[in-house]
Protein backbone atom coordinates (compact mmCIF):
# COMPACT_ATOMS: atom_id res chain seq x y z
CA UNK A 1 0.00 0.00 0.00
CA UNK A 2 1.51 3.51 -0.77
CA UNK A 3 1.26 5.80 2.20
CA UNK A 4 -1.02 8.19 1.02
CA UNK A 5 -3.69 5.16 0.83
CA UNK A 6 -2.15 4.15 3.69
CA UNK A 7 -2.70 7.94 5.23
CA UNK A 8 -6.28 8.19 3.49
CA UNK A 9 -7.66 5.07 5.23
CA UNK A 10 -6.29 6.47 8.30
CA UNK A 11 -8.20 9.40 8.00
CA UNK A 12 -11.70 7.65 7.18
CA UNK A 13 -11.10 5.43 10.37
CA UNK A 14 -10.48 8.39 12.56
CA UNK A 15 -13.77 10.60 11.40
CA UNK A 16 -15.47 7.05 11.61
CA UNK A 17 -14.02 7.20 15.75
CA UNK A 18 -15.25 10.92 16.01
CA UNK A 19 -18.63 10.36 14.11
CA UNK A 20 -19.19 7.38 16.21
CA UNK A 21 -18.64 9.13 19.42
CA UNK A 22 -21.19 12.27 18.58
CA UNK A 23 -23.61 9.37 17.53
CA UNK A 24 -23.30 7.51 21.40
CA UNK A 25 -23.99 11.45 22.68
CA UNK A 26 -27.84 10.53 21.74
CA UNK A 27 -30.01 7.36 22.91
CA UNK A 28 -31.48 6.83 19.54
CA UNK A 29 -28.39 6.89 17.74
CA UNK A 30 -25.88 5.61 20.44
CA UNK A 31 -25.58 1.73 18.87
CA UNK A 32 -25.29 2.92 15.35
CA UNK A 33 -22.42 5.32 17.12
CA UNK A 34 -21.28 2.49 18.71
CA UNK A 35 -21.58 0.05 15.74
CA UNK A 36 -19.75 2.75 13.31
CA UNK A 37 -16.73 3.27 15.95
CA UNK A 38 -16.39 -0.72 15.72
CA UNK A 39 -15.63 -0.36 12.01
CA UNK A 40 -13.15 2.26 12.55
CA UNK A 41 -11.16 0.50 14.79
CA UNK A 42 -11.52 -2.75 12.46
CA UNK A 43 -10.61 -0.71 9.18
CA UNK A 44 -7.39 1.27 11.36
CA UNK A 45 -6.75 -2.51 12.79
CA UNK A 46 -6.57 -4.10 9.38
CA UNK A 47 -4.40 -1.31 7.58
CA UNK A 48 -2.05 -1.07 10.67
CA UNK A 49 -1.38 -4.95 9.92
CA UNK A 50 -1.39 -4.54 6.09
CA UNK A 51 1.29 -1.25 6.78
CA UNK A 52 3.29 -2.20 8.78
CA UNK A 53 5.16 -5.89 9.23
CA UNK A 54 7.50 -5.21 12.10
CA UNK A 55 6.40 -8.62 13.90
CA UNK A 56 5.27 -12.14 11.98
CA UNK A 57 2.02 -12.56 11.77
CA UNK A 58 1.93 -15.64 13.49
CA UNK A 59 2.59 -13.45 16.45
CA UNK A 60 -0.41 -11.28 15.76
CA UNK A 61 -2.84 -13.70 15.28
CA UNK A 62 -1.33 -15.69 18.74
CA UNK A 63 -1.85 -12.25 20.25
CA UNK A 64 -5.41 -11.77 19.09
CA UNK A 65 -6.53 -15.09 19.89
CA UNK A 66 -4.55 -15.17 23.81
CA UNK A 67 -5.81 -11.80 24.83
CA UNK A 68 -9.08 -11.34 22.88
CA UNK A 69 -9.53 -15.01 24.03
CA UNK A 70 -9.25 -13.78 27.67
CA UNK A 71 -11.20 -10.73 27.15
CA UNK A 72 -14.10 -12.46 25.97
CA UNK A 73 -14.35 -14.90 29.00
CA UNK A 74 -14.04 -12.10 31.01
CA UNK A 75 -16.89 -10.08 29.41
CA UNK A 76 -19.31 -13.59 29.56
CA UNK A 77 -18.29 -14.19 33.02
CA UNK A 78 -18.66 -10.68 34.28
CA UNK A 79 -22.00 -10.03 36.35
CA UNK A 80 -23.50 -6.41 35.27
CA UNK A 81 -23.29 -5.32 38.46
CA UNK A 82 -19.26 -5.42 38.51
CA UNK A 83 -19.30 -3.66 35.15
CA UNK A 84 -17.01 -0.90 36.65
CA UNK A 85 -14.44 -3.30 38.07
CA UNK A 86 -13.66 -4.59 34.50
CA UNK A 87 -14.01 -1.57 33.15
CA UNK A 88 -11.18 -0.27 35.93
CA UNK A 89 -9.17 -3.40 35.15
CA UNK A 90 -9.76 -2.59 31.41
CA UNK A 91 -8.27 1.16 31.89
CA UNK A 92 -5.24 -0.55 33.79
CA UNK A 93 -4.33 -3.00 31.07
CA UNK A 94 -4.59 -0.18 28.53
CA UNK A 95 -2.05 2.15 30.55
CA UNK A 96 0.28 -1.23 30.76
CA UNK A 97 -0.39 -1.69 27.23
CA UNK A 98 0.86 2.13 26.09
CA UNK A 99 3.83 1.63 28.79
CA UNK A 100 4.86 -1.46 27.85
CA UNK A 101 5.14 -0.94 23.92
CA UNK A 102 6.47 2.39 24.53
CA UNK A 103 9.41 0.77 26.65
CA UNK A 104 10.15 -1.87 23.91
CA UNK A 105 10.34 0.30 21.88
CA UNK A 106 12.93 2.86 23.50
CA UNK A 107 15.10 -0.88 23.88
CA UNK A 108 14.97 -1.05 20.42
CA UNK A 109 15.92 2.36 19.24
CA UNK A 110 19.10 2.63 17.46
CA UNK A 111 21.65 5.03 19.56
CA UNK A 112 19.86 4.34 22.76
CA UNK A 113 22.11 4.09 25.95
CA UNK A 114 22.85 0.11 25.69
CA UNK A 115 22.49 -2.20 28.28
CA UNK A 116 25.12 -4.49 29.95
CA UNK A 117 28.05 -1.71 29.99
CA UNK A 118 28.48 -1.39 26.15
CA UNK A 119 29.05 1.42 24.62
CA UNK A 120 26.66 3.04 21.64
CA UNK A 121 27.83 2.72 18.17
CA UNK A 122 29.22 6.60 17.42
CA UNK A 123 28.09 6.06 14.17
CA UNK A 124 24.48 5.97 15.18
CA UNK A 125 22.14 9.32 15.97
CA UNK A 126 20.67 9.08 18.90
CA UNK A 127 17.62 9.02 19.28
CA UNK A 128 15.08 12.06 18.82
CA UNK A 129 14.24 14.19 22.23
CA UNK A 130 10.66 14.00 21.10
CA UNK A 131 10.25 10.63 20.97
CA UNK A 132 12.24 10.38 24.23
CA UNK A 133 9.66 12.65 26.15
CA UNK A 134 6.99 10.88 24.71
CA UNK A 135 8.63 7.63 25.92
CA UNK A 136 9.11 8.82 29.75
CA UNK A 137 5.32 10.40 29.78
CA UNK A 138 3.72 6.95 28.11
CA UNK A 139 5.52 5.02 30.96
CA UNK A 140 5.03 7.18 33.53
CA UNK A 141 0.95 7.55 32.67
CA UNK A 142 1.00 3.80 31.79
CA UNK A 143 2.50 2.58 35.02
CA UNK A 144 0.08 5.24 36.87
CA UNK A 145 -2.92 4.08 35.16
CA UNK A 146 -2.08 0.51 35.72
CA UNK A 147 -1.86 0.27 39.76
CA UNK A 148 -4.32 3.09 40.21
CA UNK A 149 -6.82 0.55 38.46
CA UNK A 150 -5.61 -2.23 40.16
CA UNK A 151 -6.31 -0.50 43.63
CA UNK A 152 -9.65 1.06 42.45
CA UNK A 153 -10.82 -2.18 41.18
CA UNK A 154 -9.84 -3.53 44.44
CA UNK A 155 -12.10 -0.59 46.69
CA UNK A 156 -15.40 -1.70 44.33
CA UNK A 157 -14.88 -5.14 44.68
CA UNK A 158 -14.59 -4.24 48.53
CA UNK A 159 -10.87 -6.79 48.96
CA UNK A 160 -8.77 -7.23 52.07
CA UNK A 161 -6.38 -4.23 52.06
CA UNK A 162 -8.16 -2.46 50.20
CA UNK A 163 -11.27 -1.43 52.56
CA UNK A 164 -8.89 0.00 55.08
CA UNK A 165 -9.10 4.22 54.97
CA UNK A 166 -4.91 4.50 53.80
CA UNK A 167 -5.09 8.89 54.18
CA UNK A 168 -2.41 10.04 56.35
CA UNK A 169 -1.30 13.91 56.87
CA UNK A 170 2.07 13.55 55.01
CA UNK A 171 0.23 11.53 51.68
CA UNK A 172 -0.73 14.48 49.60
CA UNK A 173 3.18 15.82 50.42
CA UNK A 174 4.63 12.24 49.30
CA UNK A 175 2.20 12.43 45.90
CA UNK A 176 3.70 15.12 44.96
CA UNK A 177 7.60 14.17 45.72
CA UNK A 178 7.15 10.91 43.92
CA UNK A 179 5.43 13.04 41.01
CA UNK A 180 8.63 15.32 40.90
CA UNK A 181 11.45 12.43 41.02
CA UNK A 182 9.69 10.79 38.35
CA UNK A 183 9.45 13.86 36.22
CA UNK A 184 13.06 14.43 37.14
CA UNK A 185 14.11 11.15 36.33
CA UNK A 186 12.14 11.62 32.84
CA UNK A 187 14.40 14.51 32.11
CA UNK A 188 17.22 12.78 32.62
CA UNK A 189 16.25 10.16 30.57
CA UNK A 190 15.58 12.29 27.38
CA UNK A 191 18.71 14.36 28.09
CA UNK A 192 20.97 11.44 28.43
CA UNK A 193 19.76 9.39 25.40
CA UNK A 194 17.09 6.77 27.03
CA UNK A 195 19.23 4.81 29.14
CA UNK A 196 17.04 1.60 30.41
CA UNK A 197 17.70 2.42 34.26
CA UNK A 198 15.74 5.74 33.96
CA UNK A 199 12.42 3.86 32.30
CA UNK A 200 12.78 1.42 34.82
CA UNK A 201 12.72 3.84 37.60
CA UNK A 202 10.46 5.65 36.20
CA UNK A 203 7.87 2.98 35.70
CA UNK A 204 8.38 2.04 39.40
CA UNK A 205 7.91 5.24 40.83
CA UNK A 206 4.76 5.84 38.96
CA UNK A 207 3.66 2.06 39.87
CA UNK A 208 3.88 3.80 43.36
CA UNK A 209 2.23 6.58 42.98
CA UNK A 210 -0.92 4.88 41.31
CA UNK A 211 -0.98 3.52 44.41
CA UNK A 212 -0.37 6.40 46.79
CA UNK A 213 -2.90 8.44 44.73
CA UNK A 214 -6.08 6.25 44.46
CA UNK A 215 -5.49 4.42 47.93
CA UNK A 216 -6.78 7.22 50.09
CA UNK A 217 -9.86 8.14 47.96
CA UNK A 218 -12.94 6.80 49.33
CA UNK A 219 -15.37 4.37 47.39
CA UNK A 220 -18.11 7.21 46.94
CA UNK A 221 -15.77 8.85 44.98
CA UNK A 222 -14.84 5.90 42.81
CA UNK A 223 -16.94 6.56 39.67
CA UNK A 224 -14.94 9.71 39.02
CA UNK A 225 -11.70 8.02 39.75
CA UNK A 226 -12.38 5.42 37.24
CA UNK A 227 -13.37 7.76 34.67
CA UNK A 228 -10.21 10.27 35.26
CA UNK A 229 -8.07 6.60 34.91
CA UNK A 230 -9.57 6.16 31.55
CA UNK A 231 -8.61 9.55 30.81
CA UNK A 232 -5.63 8.70 31.61
CA UNK A 233 -5.20 5.08 29.73
CA UNK A 234 -6.22 7.65 26.67
CA UNK A 235 -3.28 10.13 26.99
CA UNK A 236 -1.20 7.37 27.74
CA UNK A 237 -2.13 5.59 24.11
CA UNK A 238 -1.64 9.06 22.76
CA UNK A 239 1.92 9.13 23.70
CA UNK A 240 2.27 5.83 22.36
CA UNK A 241 1.12 6.97 19.12
CA UNK A 242 3.90 9.61 19.23
CA UNK A 243 6.82 7.34 19.81
CA UNK A 244 5.16 4.96 17.10
CA UNK A 245 5.02 7.64 14.62
CA UNK A 246 0.82 6.19 14.58
CA UNK A 247 -1.08 9.37 13.83
CA UNK A 248 -4.51 7.17 14.26
CA UNK A 249 -3.01 5.89 17.76
CA UNK A 250 -2.63 9.47 18.83
CA UNK A 251 -6.43 10.87 17.61
CA UNK A 252 -7.52 7.65 19.51
CA UNK A 253 -5.69 8.09 22.82
CA UNK A 254 -6.58 11.94 22.58
CA UNK A 255 -10.26 10.92 21.90
CA UNK A 256 -10.53 8.35 24.89
CA UNK A 257 -8.12 10.89 27.07
CA UNK A 258 -10.68 13.66 26.45
CA UNK A 259 -13.73 11.82 27.11
CA UNK A 260 -12.92 10.35 29.81
CA UNK A 261 -12.03 14.37 31.17
CA UNK A 262 -15.48 15.25 30.09
CA UNK A 263 -17.27 12.79 32.05
CA UNK A 264 -14.92 13.55 34.67
CA UNK A 265 -15.96 16.68 34.88
CA UNK A 266 -19.95 15.69 34.54
CA UNK A 267 -19.06 13.04 37.64
CA UNK A 268 -17.93 15.65 40.28
CA UNK A 269 -20.92 18.08 38.90
CA UNK A 270 -23.48 15.23 39.76
CA UNK A 271 -21.41 15.12 43.19
CA UNK A 272 -20.63 18.75 43.71
CA UNK A 273 -17.20 18.07 43.97
CA UNK A 274 -14.29 19.46 42.53
CA UNK A 275 -11.78 17.08 40.97
CA UNK A 276 -8.99 18.41 43.45
CA UNK A 277 -11.23 17.55 46.43
CA UNK A 278 -12.18 14.08 45.10
CA UNK A 279 -8.51 13.41 44.84
CA UNK A 280 -6.95 15.19 47.13
CA UNK A 281 -9.96 14.99 50.10
CA UNK A 282 -8.75 11.99 51.67
CA UNK A 283 -4.97 12.76 51.57
CA UNK A 284 -5.90 15.87 53.21
CA UNK A 285 -7.91 13.43 56.19
CA UNK A 286 -11.42 14.14 55.32
CA UNK A 287 -13.92 15.91 56.94
CA UNK A 288 -14.56 15.67 60.84
CA UNK A 289 -17.41 12.88 60.48
CA UNK A 290 -20.59 13.45 62.21
CA UNK A 291 -22.23 10.10 61.35
CA UNK A 292 -25.26 8.72 62.98
CA UNK A 293 -25.55 5.21 63.54
CA UNK A 294 -28.42 3.85 62.26
CA UNK A 295 -30.07 2.92 65.47
CA UNK A 296 -30.22 6.71 65.85
CA UNK A 297 -31.00 7.31 62.39
CA UNK A 298 -34.02 4.70 62.55
CA UNK A 299 -34.83 3.49 66.22
CA UNK A 300 -38.17 2.38 65.78
CA UNK A 301 -39.71 5.08 62.96
CA UNK A 302 -39.03 3.02 59.77
CA UNK A 303 -42.99 1.92 58.70
CA UNK A 304 -43.03 -1.68 56.68
CA UNK A 305 -45.31 -1.98 54.31
CA UNK A 306 -47.41 -4.77 51.82
CA UNK A 307 -47.70 -5.15 47.94
CA UNK A 308 -51.60 -4.61 48.82
CA UNK A 309 -50.91 -1.34 50.56
CA UNK A 310 -48.54 -0.16 48.45
CA UNK A 311 -51.30 -0.74 45.36
CA UNK A 312 -53.83 1.27 47.38
CA UNK A 313 -51.39 4.33 47.52
CA UNK A 314 -50.58 4.16 43.76
CA UNK A 315 -54.60 3.77 43.56
CA UNK A 316 -55.04 7.67 43.65
CA UNK A 317 -51.59 8.94 42.44
CA UNK A 318 -51.66 10.70 39.13
CA UNK A 319 -47.76 11.85 39.24
CA UNK A 320 -45.32 8.95 40.08
CA UNK A 321 -41.72 9.16 40.02
CA UNK A 322 -39.79 6.05 39.94
CA UNK A 323 -36.55 6.23 41.35
CA UNK A 324 -33.70 3.10 39.79
CA UNK A 325 -30.63 2.33 41.84
CA UNK A 326 -28.14 -0.06 42.07
CA UNK A 327 -30.21 -2.45 43.72
CA UNK A 328 -32.52 -2.54 40.38
CA UNK A 329 -29.22 -3.39 38.81
CA UNK A 330 -28.59 -6.51 41.10
CA UNK A 331 -32.15 -7.96 41.15
CA UNK A 332 -32.33 -7.52 37.35
CA UNK A 333 -36.14 -5.80 38.36
CA UNK A 334 -36.02 -3.42 35.11
CA UNK A 335 -38.28 -5.69 33.42
CA UNK A 336 -40.65 -5.89 36.05
CA UNK A 337 -40.44 -2.08 36.76
CA UNK A 338 -41.73 -1.77 32.99
CA UNK A 339 -44.95 -3.79 33.63
CA UNK A 340 -45.31 -1.68 36.74
CA UNK A 341 -45.14 1.78 34.63
CA UNK A 342 -47.59 0.34 31.35
CA UNK A 343 -50.17 -0.83 34.37
CA UNK A 344 -50.10 2.63 36.61
CA UNK A 345 -50.22 4.62 32.77
CA UNK A 346 -53.05 2.73 31.75
CA UNK A 347 -54.73 3.04 34.94
CA UNK A 348 -54.78 7.09 34.03
CA UNK A 349 -51.35 7.76 36.26
CA UNK A 350 -48.31 10.05 34.59
CA UNK A 351 -45.13 8.29 35.38
CA UNK A 352 -41.30 9.26 34.93
CA UNK A 353 -38.11 7.91 35.71
CA UNK A 354 -35.63 9.73 37.46
CA UNK A 355 -32.07 9.40 37.14
CA UNK A 356 -29.03 10.55 38.84
CA UNK A 357 -25.95 10.56 37.25
CA UNK A 358 -24.34 8.16 40.04
CA UNK A 359 -26.81 5.94 40.04
CA UNK A 360 -25.93 2.39 39.77
CA UNK A 361 -22.05 1.49 39.44
CA UNK A 362 -21.37 2.87 36.30
CA UNK A 363 -21.97 6.04 33.97
CA UNK A 364 -25.33 5.61 32.18
CA UNK A 365 -25.94 2.47 34.39
CA UNK A 366 -29.76 2.64 34.80
CA UNK A 367 -30.02 4.33 31.08
CA UNK A 368 -28.99 1.00 29.66
CA UNK A 369 -31.03 -0.71 32.07
CA UNK A 370 -34.33 0.63 31.27
CA UNK A 371 -33.12 0.85 27.40
CA UNK A 372 -32.74 -2.78 27.83
CA UNK A 373 -36.49 -3.08 29.14
CA UNK A 374 -38.24 -0.54 26.48
CA UNK A 375 -39.21 2.00 28.53
CA UNK A 376 -39.65 4.90 26.15
CA UNK A 377 -37.02 7.43 26.42
CA UNK A 378 -38.62 10.45 26.72
CA UNK A 379 -40.12 9.36 30.48
CA UNK A 380 -36.53 9.49 32.02
CA UNK A 381 -35.77 12.78 33.41
CA UNK A 382 -32.28 14.55 34.73
CA UNK A 383 -31.88 14.89 38.29
CA UNK A 384 -32.71 18.72 38.15
CA UNK A 385 -35.82 18.25 36.50
CA UNK A 386 -37.27 15.80 38.30
CA UNK A 387 -36.43 17.80 41.35
CA UNK A 388 -38.23 20.49 39.74
CA UNK A 389 -41.10 18.87 39.82
CA UNK A 390 -40.83 17.04 43.08
CA UNK A 391 -43.49 19.16 45.27
CA UNK A 392 -46.24 17.35 42.70
CA UNK A 393 -45.24 14.35 42.72
CA UNK A 394 -47.85 11.93 44.64
CA UNK A 395 -45.87 9.22 44.68
CA UNK A 396 -42.14 8.28 44.56
CA UNK A 397 -40.93 5.08 44.23
CA UNK A 398 -37.23 3.82 44.68
CA UNK A 399 -36.31 0.93 43.59
CA UNK A 400 -32.78 -0.30 45.03
CA UNK A 401 -31.42 3.71 45.08
CA UNK A 402 -29.92 4.69 48.40
CA UNK A 403 -27.24 6.88 48.07
CA UNK A 404 -28.39 9.14 45.58
CA UNK A 405 -31.84 9.66 47.60
CA UNK A 406 -30.30 9.84 50.77
CA UNK A 407 -30.69 13.50 52.01
CA UNK A 408 -28.32 13.60 54.45
CA UNK A 409 -25.97 15.01 51.83
CA UNK A 410 -27.66 18.10 52.36
CA UNK A 411 -27.75 18.30 55.95
CA UNK A 412 -24.55 16.66 57.15
CA UNK A 413 -21.48 18.27 55.90
CA UNK A 414 -19.47 15.23 57.49
CA UNK A 415 -21.05 12.86 55.40
CA UNK A 416 -18.52 10.94 52.61
CA UNK A 417 -21.45 12.44 50.45
CA UNK A 418 -21.97 15.53 51.76
CA UNK A 419 -23.33 18.72 48.96
CA UNK A 420 -24.06 15.72 46.80
CA UNK A 421 -27.04 16.68 44.55
CA UNK A 422 -29.97 14.09 45.13
CA UNK A 423 -33.52 13.15 43.66
CA UNK A 424 -35.29 14.80 46.40
CA UNK A 425 -37.72 12.18 47.07
CA UNK A 426 -37.98 13.35 50.62
CA UNK A 427 -39.99 16.30 49.24
CA UNK A 428 -42.91 14.13 47.10
CA UNK A 429 -46.33 13.71 48.93
CA UNK A 430 -45.37 9.87 49.84
CA UNK A 431 -42.37 7.55 49.26
CA UNK A 432 -41.98 4.14 48.82
CA UNK A 433 -38.91 2.46 49.23
CA UNK A 434 -37.90 -1.00 47.61
CA UNK A 435 -35.01 -2.58 48.88
CA UNK A 436 -34.17 -5.93 51.41
CA UNK A 437 -33.36 -4.70 54.41
CA UNK A 438 -32.10 -1.22 55.85
CA UNK A 439 -28.20 -2.08 54.54
CA UNK A 440 -26.60 0.94 53.69
CA UNK A 441 -25.53 1.39 50.17
CA UNK A 442 -21.84 2.36 48.75
CA UNK A 443 -21.41 5.15 50.38
CA UNK A 444 -21.91 2.89 53.45
CA UNK A 445 -24.25 5.41 55.66
CA UNK A 446 -27.76 5.04 57.15
CA UNK A 447 -30.74 6.72 55.29
CA UNK A 448 -33.09 9.27 56.98
CA UNK A 449 -35.10 8.79 54.26
CA UNK A 450 -36.18 5.13 55.15
CA UNK A 451 -37.41 6.57 58.89
CA UNK A 452 -39.38 10.03 57.14
CA UNK A 453 -43.04 10.23 58.04
CA UNK A 454 -44.18 10.05 54.80
CA UNK A 455 -41.98 6.95 53.83
CA UNK A 456 -42.68 3.72 53.92
CA UNK A 457 -40.52 0.19 52.98
CA UNK A 458 -41.03 -3.38 50.73
CA UNK A 459 -38.58 -5.03 52.00
CA UNK A 460 -38.00 -7.42 49.07
CA UNK A 461 -35.84 -8.60 46.16
CA UNK A 462 -36.61 -5.60 43.60
CA UNK A 463 -37.92 -8.20 41.23
CA UNK A 464 -39.95 -9.81 43.31
CA UNK A 465 -41.24 -6.85 45.10
CA UNK A 466 -41.98 -4.91 42.13
CA UNK A 467 -43.52 -8.22 40.28
CA UNK A 468 -46.00 -8.75 43.45
CA UNK A 469 -47.18 -4.69 43.59
CA UNK A 470 -47.95 -5.55 39.81
CA UNK A 471 -50.16 -8.12 40.94
CA UNK A 472 -51.76 -6.62 43.50
CA UNK A 473 -52.54 -2.93 41.67
CA UNK A 474 -54.26 -5.57 39.09
CA UNK A 475 -55.94 -7.15 41.87
CA UNK A 476 -57.27 -4.01 43.20
CA UNK A 477 -58.39 -2.84 39.60
CA UNK A 478 -60.40 -6.00 39.78
P1 LIG B 1 -26.51 2.37 46.56
O1 LIG B 1 -25.28 1.58 46.39
O2 LIG B 1 -26.47 3.59 47.39
O3 LIG B 1 -27.66 1.46 47.20
C1 LIG B 1 -28.12 0.32 46.56
C2 LIG B 1 -29.14 -0.34 47.44
O4 LIG B 1 -29.67 -1.41 46.67
C3 LIG B 1 -28.56 -0.97 48.69
O5 LIG B 1 -28.84 -0.18 49.82
C4 LIG B 1 -29.20 -2.35 48.75
O6 LIG B 1 -29.98 -2.48 49.94
C5 LIG B 1 -30.14 -2.37 47.55
N1 LIG B 1 -30.16 -3.66 46.89
C6 LIG B 1 -29.13 -4.48 46.58
N2 LIG B 1 -29.57 -5.59 46.01
C7 LIG B 1 -30.93 -5.47 45.93
C8 LIG B 1 -31.95 -6.32 45.43
N3 LIG B 1 -31.69 -7.52 44.90
N4 LIG B 1 -33.22 -5.88 45.51
C9 LIG B 1 -33.51 -4.68 46.07
N5 LIG B 1 -32.57 -3.85 46.56
C10 LIG B 1 -31.29 -4.25 46.49
O7 LIG B 1 -27.07 2.67 45.11
P2 LIG B 1 -27.44 4.05 44.39
O8 LIG B 1 -27.74 3.68 42.99
O9 LIG B 1 -28.46 4.81 45.18
O10 LIG B 1 -26.12 4.92 44.45
C11 LIG B 1 -24.96 4.56 43.72
C12 LIG B 1 -23.74 4.66 44.59
O11 LIG B 1 -22.68 3.99 43.94
C13 LIG B 1 -23.31 6.10 44.83
O12 LIG B 1 -22.75 6.21 46.11
C14 LIG B 1 -22.24 6.29 43.75
O13 LIG B 1 -21.31 7.29 44.09
C15 LIG B 1 -21.60 4.90 43.75
N6 LIG B 1 -20.94 4.54 42.50
C16 LIG B 1 -21.48 4.90 41.31
C17 LIG B 1 -20.84 4.59 40.14
C18 LIG B 1 -21.40 5.07 38.85
O14 LIG B 1 -20.64 5.29 37.93
N7 LIG B 1 -22.71 5.20 38.74
C19 LIG B 1 -19.59 3.78 40.14
C20 LIG B 1 -19.15 3.36 41.46
C21 LIG B 1 -19.82 3.76 42.58
P3 LIG B 1 -30.34 -3.93 50.51
O15 LIG B 1 -29.07 -4.68 50.64
O16 LIG B 1 -31.02 -3.63 51.80
O17 LIG B 1 -31.28 -4.57 49.53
Amino acid sequence: MTPALVQFIQLLAALAFIGGLRMMAHPRTAARGNLLAATGMLVAIVVTLLDREIIGYVTIVLGIVVGGGAGALMALKVRMTSMPQMVALLNGLGGAASAAVASAELLHMPGSVPAAGGEASPAVASPDPIILIAIALSALIGAVTLSGSVVAWGKLEERGIFRRDWSFPGLRVLNAALLAVALAVALVLVLSGGPAWALVLIVLIAIALGVTSVMPIGGADMPVVIALLNAYSGTAAAATGFVLKNPLLIIAGSLVGASGLILCRIMCRAMNRSLANVLFGGALGGQAGTRSSADEVYGGRVKGSSPEEIAMMFDGARRVMIVPGYGMAVAQAQHAVRDLYRLLESRGAQVTFAIHPVAGRMPGHMNVLLAEADIPYDRLQEMDESNAIMDQVDVALVVGANDVVNPVARTDPGSPIAGMPIIEVDRARACIVVKRSLSPGFAGIPNPLFAAEHSVMLFADAEKGIREVVSAVKELAG
